[in-house]
């Protein structure tokens, strides 16, 4: 209650114009999927997001769904906020998506306008925020017509409730048809989101190049590959950590010999390069100029504190990205 934001938060983070938009965008954000529950250390997540904001932090990514239980990421934030942060909404960006499972019956959980349309209402609830400033259709459903979901973005920008609108993890061809009819109505796409790390390169084929051909900026979700590419599974799955909590996300199966054998190469390269698996995970996502940036997941200060330190050291010689792609590709 007597925090006050450090008066140096912004001189050491870097900033990136989102795509061809007047926002910009911390290369490092905050996202939370995870960790920041009703089930979750209230107290550590407050003090990640204080220590997130310190230090230049001003990008917090939400969904209505996200807990567990869903929606309680959402309202934990806004006690944050209400706590902590009265008289600095204006140098955050906070965003929400709808488009998963959160309520039950066959409105709950797609991409349709009722869906959309009500969900942030209840996430505005939530958070005790009178407007996002981007809001995104998290996902294209498969059967409701794009062009209903993206009216109803538009709408959504037109009636206040958010400044700018993205999309997530649409396929090449919804996601074409998204940018032209945002670019349309005068409201763009500022920002896509999707899974990108060295683990999973699936967008470098079609929708990063499509986003950057649109102007839409790009933020990389999980690009940690959820703690993989770090030093957590190195020696074993410890207690605690994601893949060893009952998530459906990360499961222990997951964390395969083979996964854990190209970490430790890896880990050797981040080591020659003086920053840990973490820092050079995020660096290489960032090396990509069409990246605005990434949104990590934290479960402690500690980690975040790691992530930060990626800052230090982004640029990569072309004989280390060499190694890497040989690395991947073994
Ligand atoms: P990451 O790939 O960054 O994984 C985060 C996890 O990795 C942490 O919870 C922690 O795991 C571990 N970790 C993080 N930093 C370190 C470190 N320095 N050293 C060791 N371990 C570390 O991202 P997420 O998968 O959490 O996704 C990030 C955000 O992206 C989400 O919060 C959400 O905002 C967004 N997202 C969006 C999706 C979409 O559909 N649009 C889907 C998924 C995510 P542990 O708990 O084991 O400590």
């Amino acid at each position: 209650d007597n925090y006050q934001p450090a008066t140096g938060r912004y001189d050491q983070m870097k900033y990136k114009y989102c795509g061809k938009s007047g926002l910009q965008l911390p290369l490092i954000s905050l996202g939370l999927w995870h960790n920041f529950g009703s089930v979750d250390d209230f107290a550590v997540a407050t003090d990640m997001i204080k220590y997130a904001f310190d230090h230049g932090i001003t990008h917090f990514d939400l969904a209505n769904n996200y807990g567990p239980v869903p929606g309680s990421a959402e309202a934990n934030f806004g006690r944050i906020l209400k706590e902590n942060f009265h008289g600095y909404r204006d140098e955050m960006i906070i965003s929400s998506k709808a488009g998963h499972d959160m309520w039950a019956g066959p409105y709950g959980g797609n991409s349709s306008r009722k869906n959309l349309m009500a969900s942030i209402d209840q996430s505005l609830r939530r958070t005790g925020l009178e407007y996002f400033d981007i809001f995104y259709s998290h996902r294209y459903d498969g059967v409701t017509p794009v062009e209903e979901t993206i009216q109803t973005l538009i709408d959504i920008v037109r009636q206040g409730k958010a400044l700018y609108i993205g999309i997530s993890k649409y396929p090449p061809q919804q996601a074409r048809f998204a940018y032209e009819m945002m670019a349309k109505a005068g409201v763009p796409c500022l920002i896509s989101q999707y899974r990108y790390s060295m683990f999973d390169r699936a967008v470098e084929a079609e929708n990063l190049p499509l986003a950057a051909e649109y102007g839409s900026g790009f933020i990389a979700f999980s690009p940690l590959a959820q703690g993989l590419l770090t030093d957590r599974y190195l020696n074993g799955v410890p207690e605690g950590s994601r893949a060893a909590r009952s998530s459906t996300f990360l499961q222990r199966s997951q964390v395969t010999p083979e996964k854990v054998e190209v970490a430790r190469q890896l880990n050797e390269i981040a080591r020659r390069r003086g920053q840990t698996l973490a820092e050079m995970a995020l660096a290489w996502v960032l090396r990509d100029e069409r990246m605005t940036s990434v949104i990590v997941g934290a479960s402690s200060v500690n980690q975040l504190a790691d992530n930060l330190q990626a800052l230090n050291h982004l640029e990569f010689t072309a004989e280390e990205l060499n190694e890497i792609e040989q690395i991947l590709s073994s």
